[in-house]
């Protein structure tokens, strides 16, 4: 029989180790215990910057307090902290990081380094660090006030975790998904994430708001859905507030942001009780958009419960977590409940009531037979007591003058939503598109069924047990110098497979009747060339910012890709192109934008029955491309109550009250 093996104590280096990988399982973990650290210290600015998923280069560099250079020399040992003196301490903690664990366990499994200056010092200390340890007296060096943790080959001695980690994509991603959550939770610090080798990932303006950073790291169609809450309840003593998203959102993935007392946690029986409240009004395996700040009784939560601090339980979960659910049920309700709606008919001879979708009640109404309508639009549409019905990919006549024969081919690239600008004059244009935005008519298009199109310009919608004529143009156009502002500097290409000269475009718009060219104008050519040459000065901004690509020859390549599976009319991209330089005001910002995105949609919105797609004539675009984005996308301006974009030409309960007459 074989002798036992001696048992031997482990060295003191192989042991910190151990523990350090137990609390810093990821890059994400590291970052995370790192942009705490910079929220204690006070930062308003936070720049993160990543090579390699976190595993090559992981730095933050804040604009906090600093630390001083006497504490350099404890600052990566085990259990040293500014921030906890006794163990009761650890019941009121105010403050992120509690343990002085953080850049001890770093260090012991990453090459760490730290430059930091304090107010009261001149210039800035640099100093490396190995296993807990400063190497060598902090050495003088330029900086800025605050703190710079540079984190290099994370895990190079620990071969086995770096192997069990996935991809740098993933590594990044989950990088990604913290910063963009505390950025959220933080907005009055600006966040910044970029990839070594790429532009800003994320980037947040300090001084922001939640709602401002959701639409900035989470895009648009989250952002303007989103629902405020705020409750309180004395009794369990908690108080919690945030947003989410009403019942018009839905996503494959449940987005939960969750902020307990501060800090970033999972609790996962919250978490199911959350998405179990909407699993009632969303469709099947719909989830929504949740971020969520509670706080607790800093008595009643046990922070100290996991190394890394994520799943976080608390005294009297259960009922906090019911009562918390019932508040956001009863919120969520009212949100698509309570409407007034003062929609007037215009047109003659129709007799229409105001919509009266009065603020009603939570109580669930009685439904009466007549208010029951057929709203699955996979049922039949209207155009089937027309004739043929038109089947998706069966080319008519006229679609058959595709884009390709006239040397348009648009270029993969998908539609981003999520705009990320720091541009004021576009946030600003947004704002008031959002300010003047028509809530009941959101809803109405938010949540209609297509019924069918009565021409290019015109379609049926149904909502509720109301029936709408829609003026597509109108309405399109709007949608479309909406998508202007939404994906400004995030444009995918609609690209000519052959670059088309501006001069000969300006030309031809010239000869057409409709632009009126009179003799007094200048000569053709002369005001062909002014053209060429005003557009191709802006060529730059305009491929910056609009993926419209003017080469410095005069030769346009590109055009914005507005709407997936949408081309405008060739055609009236002579007008276009003089209307650009003309409408178009290019001296101040804000004008300039908002003119070229009205100027954008007008040409762009100009369907005719000619317009095509792979195949697919207009009917079916307007049904399954343009009533989809409006479905999805659309803000509804005050406005269409007076232009009658959209007007009510019947409803379910009104023509029962006919029917009863006879
Ligand atoms: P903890 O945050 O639990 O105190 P850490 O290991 O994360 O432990 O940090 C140790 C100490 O280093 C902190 O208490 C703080 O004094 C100092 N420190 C770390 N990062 C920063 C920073 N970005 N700015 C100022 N001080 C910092
Ligand atoms: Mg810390």
């Amino acid at each position: 029989m074989d002798e036992p093996v001696e048992i031997k104590k482990l060295d003191e280096a192989v042991i910190n180790r151990i523990a350090a990988g137990e609390i810093i399982q990821r890059p994400a973990n590291a970052l995370k215990e790192m942009i705490e650290n910079s929220l204690d210290a006070k930062s308003t600015n936070i720049q993160i910057t990543v090579k390699n998923g976190g595993l090559k280069l992981l730095q933050i560099q804040d604009n906090g307090t600093g630390i001083r250079k006497e504490d350099f020399v404890i600052v990566c040992e085990r259990f040293t902290t500014s921030k906890l003196r006794e163990f009761d301490d650890l019941q009121s903690i105010a403050t992120y990081g509690f343990r002085g664990e953080a850049l001890a366990s770093i260090s012991h499994i990453a090459h760490l380094s730290i430059t930091s200056k304090t107010c009261s010092e001149i210039c800035a200390y640099k100093a490396n660090f190995v296993d807990g340890k400063l190497q060598g007296a902090p050495l003088p060096t330029a900086g800025n006030q605050g703190t710079i943790i540079t984190v290099e080959d994370l895990f190079f001695n620990m071969s086995v975790r770096k192997k069990a980690l996935r991809s740098p994509a993933e590594e990044y991603q989950k990088i990604s998904e913290v910063v963009g959550k505390y950025a959220v939770h933080n907005s009055k610090v600006g966040f910044a994430l970029r990839k070594s080798t790429a532009n800003n990932d994320i980037r947040t303006p300090p001084d922001s708001n939640h709602v401002e950073n959701i639409r900035i790291v989470y895009g648009n169609s989250i952002a303007r859905e989103l629902v405020e809450f705020e409750v309180e309840n004395e009794l369990l003593r908690f108080k919690a507030e945030g947003h989410m998203t009403n019942v018009n959102y839905s996503s494959k993935k449940f987005i939960f942001l969750l902020f307990i007392n501060h800090r970033l946690v999972d609790c996962q029986n919250l978490k199911k009780c959350i998405d179990q409240v909407y699993s009632t009004y969303l469709p099947k395996n719909g989830h929504p958009f949740v971020y969520l700040s509670l706080e607790l009784d800093p008595v009643n939560v046990d922070v100290n419960v996991h190394p890394t601090k994520h799943e976080v339980h608390f005294l009297n979960e259960e009922q906090i977590v019911e009562a918390l659910c019932a508040a956001l049920e009863t919120k969520l309700l009212k949100s698509n409940n309570s409407r007034v709606f003062y929609t007037q008919a215009k047109l003659p001879g129709v007799q229409v009531e105001t919509l009266p979708l009065k603020d009603s009640d939570n109580t669930p109404n009685k439904v009466n037979p007549k208010d029951l309508v057929r709203t699955d639009a996979s049922e039949q549409k209207i155009e089937k007591f027309f004739g043929t019905p038109v089947e998706k990919g069966k080319s008519s006549t006229s679609s058959s003058k595709s884009r390709q024969s006239q040397g348009m081919s648009a270029s993969l690239i998908s539609k981003v939503t999520k705009g990320d600008t720091e541009l004021t004059s576009v946030l600003e244009l947004r704002k008031s598109v959002e300010k003047s935005c028509h809530r009941v008519l959101r809803d109405v298009f938010a949540q209609h069924v297509f019924v069918g199109v009565i021409d290019v310009s015109q379609a049926l919608i149904q909502y509720s047990t109301k029936l709408f004529l829609c003026n597509t143009k109108k309405i399109l156009y709007e949608l479309l110098y909406q998508f202007v502002l939404y994906n400004f500097h995030n444009f995918g290409l609609i690209s000519f497979s052959k670059p088309l000269p501006i001069y000969e475009l300006a030309l031809q718009g010239l000869d057409l009747p409709e632009v009126g060219w009179t003799p007094e104008d200048g000569d053709k050519k002369e005001l062909a060339q002014k053209i060429t040459e005003i557009l191709t000065e802006k060529g730059e901004m305009l491929n910056e910012y609009f993926s419209m690509n003017i080469s410095e020859e005069g030769q346009l390549s590109s055009l914005p890709l507005l709407l997936d599976s949408y081309t405008p009319d060739i055609s009236g991209l002579p007008v276009y192109v003089l209307r650009l330089a003309t409408e178009v005001n290019w001296e101040s910002e804000k004008e300039c934008f908002d003119s070229f995105a009205k100027e954008t949609a007008l040409y762009y919105s100009q369907m005719s029955e000619d317009s095509a797609w792979e195949g697919n004539d207009w009917k079916w675009i307007t049904e399954h491309v343009v009533y989809a984005a409006i479905k999805e996308y659309f803000i509804p301006p005050k406005k269409f109550i007076d232009n009658v974009a959209i007007l009510e030409i019947a409803s379910l309960p009104n023509l029962y009250k006919v029917f009863e007459r006879c």
